[in-house]
């Protein structure tokens, strides 16, 4: 007996369809991702119910989902043998929609089609989304472990109502066809459903299967890579099998610096794998470069590059961040005011923070490689990224006067551990360049009293001491910048003592510098004896509220 009833949706079904079929209308093709991944659902539960229940096998025992078209019927099939569903699961779960922040969602309606359809991106939009290329849907399912005869058939046009029908399905579990709208042939296509299958769904763990095509096709093929390399676990998989994974990633010939692969559990559960690059890309600097993060939702792609899951100054950390709790349909907007989200991020963010420093303290020359690529970018973090700015202070190196060459390698710790009896502060300068760092006039009596500089001299650089103010309890204190006072440090020994000159009064300065005031004019703010010179007679300097003379020029450079 067919038991054939009509049905009728809820009233909240119909308006549901419509606001889909108008927000999804210019991303069609993610009705595939949808279906393939309650296909890949569908299976998962089947697998954790045979754990106790082996009759549900049916002699079927290969999981797989597949995907085929039918040129003249137009119609596009998604079959799985997964769990299938019974009559009453059927008007349930399809019929209705009654899954949780449904409700919720039509209260945030606001009648604005514009932002409506926005917000559905907060809510999976799953099986309807067919209905966006279908103007109508049969879906033909049986539960694992219910006799053939127990199969269910659901049709609709995706308007009003529903026909349910009881039907013999011999095999377990669901095929959703969809019979396209007269202007959606671009989908009787291998190669095109092919595309999209690779697109979205390559990592569903699932095999996805399709009738091979060319001239000695014969059965069926498999078009997913299946490996989901970022679910298995650590102890499963060797450095190689890390370094394989990163190539496919990203396409790079050379393998990966460093890599950190973390499955988070909790109340937010996702896996994060991610690398650090050996090279910068070539447009590292360029702002809309996509960031090289991934996001993936239960095995299933759905954007690249989102600047939501890493901050700007490690744009160029690249891998997987693999959400369990994300809607599918995610939008870039929900991204930024999502707490999952943020979440995700702060832990990416310290867990990238994490490699770096064992990088910096366990294999120095790999750090050294990272820092030439990779500094300037990092250095960003200490004006983008307050919370974690005293694990970036540690990462940073320096050039320094301590050293022979230009090389950047001098950390702040090596810095502190340096510092001369009665030094307080961590003295630096910022310049144009090293050399003119490294030649200024301000440096003489750092050099008489044997006290270390740090030599700055990249554009991104005036954030030091703007931002960063201090470093395990030292002050940074430009040299550029106001008064400095190194009374309390002992001059080196072995600088030869400067011949005892005849003292000028008290009322000579001051003569002298009242003629220098009028000389200047309105050139500088004001004239001030120093006692940090040692063989020229004067300098420039600049007061200690004032902006930094190098973000002075970069400023100008971009006309502020
Ligand atoms: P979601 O997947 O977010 O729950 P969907 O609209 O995609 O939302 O699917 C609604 C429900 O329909 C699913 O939760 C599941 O119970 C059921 N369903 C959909 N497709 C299948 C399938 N292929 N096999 C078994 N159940 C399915
Ligand atoms: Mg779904």
């Amino acid at each position: 007996e067919a038991h054939r009833e009509t049905m009728g949706f809820q009233a909240e079904v119909k308006k549901l369809l419509d606001l889909m079929i108008h927000s999804l209308y210019s991303n069609k093709e993610i009705f595939l991702r949808e279906l393939i991944s309650n296909a890949s659902d569908a299976i998962d539960h089947l697998r954790f119910a045979m754990l106790s229940d082996a009759g549900l096998h049916e002699d079927d025992a290969e999981l797989h989902i597949r995907v085929s078209y039918d040129k003249e019927a137009r119609t596009v099939t998604i079959s799985d043998n997964g769990i299938g569903m019974t009559r009453d699961e059927v008007v349930e779960n399809i019929g209705t929609i009654a899954k949780s922040g449904t409700n919720e969602f039509f209260q945030s309606l606001t009648g604005d089609q514009q932002k409506d359809a926005s917000l559905i991106g907060q809510f999976g939009v799953g099986f309807y989304s067919s209905f966006v290329v279908a103007d109508r849907v049969t879906l033909v399912t049986r539960k694992a472990g219910e006799p053939s005869d127990q199969g269910v058939r659901w049709e609709s046009e995706g308007h009003g109502e529903y026909v349910l029908e009881t039907i013999d399905k011999p095999g377990r579990g669901t095929d959703v066809i969809l019979h396209l709208r007269p202007d959606e042939d671009e989908f009787l296509d291998g190669y095109r459903l092919r595309e999209i299958v690779k697109k979205y769904s390559d990592h569903i763990t699932v095999p996805i299967l399709m009738p091979a095509e060319g001239e000695e096709a014969q059965g069926d093929e498999r078009i997913n890579r299946a490996s989901a390399l970022w679910t298995r676990s650590r102890s499963d998989l060797t450095a190689e099998d890390y370094n394989e994974f990163y190539k496919h990633l990203t396409l790079d010939v050379d393998e990966p610096l460093a890599y950190v692969h973390s499955r988070m559990e909790g109340t937010h559960e996702y896996i994060l794998l991610l690398y650090i690059p050996e090279h910068a890309p070539f447009d590292l600097w360029n702002r809309e470069r996509r960031h090289g993060i991934k996001l993936y939702v239960r095995r299933v792609f759905i954007m690249d590059g989102s600047e939501q899951l890493m901050p700007s100054y490690l744009r160029f950390v690249r891998g997987v961040v693999d959400s369990n709790d994300l809607p599918l349909n995610v939008s870039r907007e929900i991204l930024q005011q999502n707490r999952l989200v943020d979440n995700m991020r702060s832990s990416a963010v310290k867990k990238v923070l994490g490699v770096l420093n064992d990088l910096s303290t366990k294999e120095p020359e790999k750090y050294a490689t990272f820092w030439k690529e990779f500094g300037r970018t990092l250095k960003e973090g200490l004006a983008e990224d307050h919370a974690n700015q005293e694990t970036l202070a540690k990462l940073l190196r320096f050039a320094s006067t301590q050293n022979a060459g230009d090389e950047q390698n001098v950390s702040l710790e090596d810095y502190i551990g340096r510092m001369k009896p009665g030094q307080e502060k961590i003295f630096f300068i910022t310049a144009d360049s090293y050399a003119a760092a490294k030649d200024s006039p301000l440096l003489e009596i750092f050099k008489k009293k044997g006290v270390e500089v740090l030599l700055l001299s990249d554009p991104v650089d005036y954030l030091f001491g703007t931002e960063l103010h201090e470093f395990n309890g030292k002050p940074l204190q430009s040299v550029v910048k106001g008064a400095i006072d190194l009374s309390k440090v002992e001059d080196e020994p072995g600088t030869e003592k400067q011949q005892e000159e005849p003292q000028p009064s008290a009322n000579e300065i001051d003569a002298l510098i009242e003629r220098l005031k009028k000389a200047l004019g309105e050139q500088v703010a004001d004239v001030r004896v120093t006692t940090r010179l040692t063989t020229s007679p004067a300098c420039l300097v600049v007061g200690e509220y004032d902006i930094d003379p190098s973000l002075q020029r970069i400023l100008k450079a971009v006309g502020q």
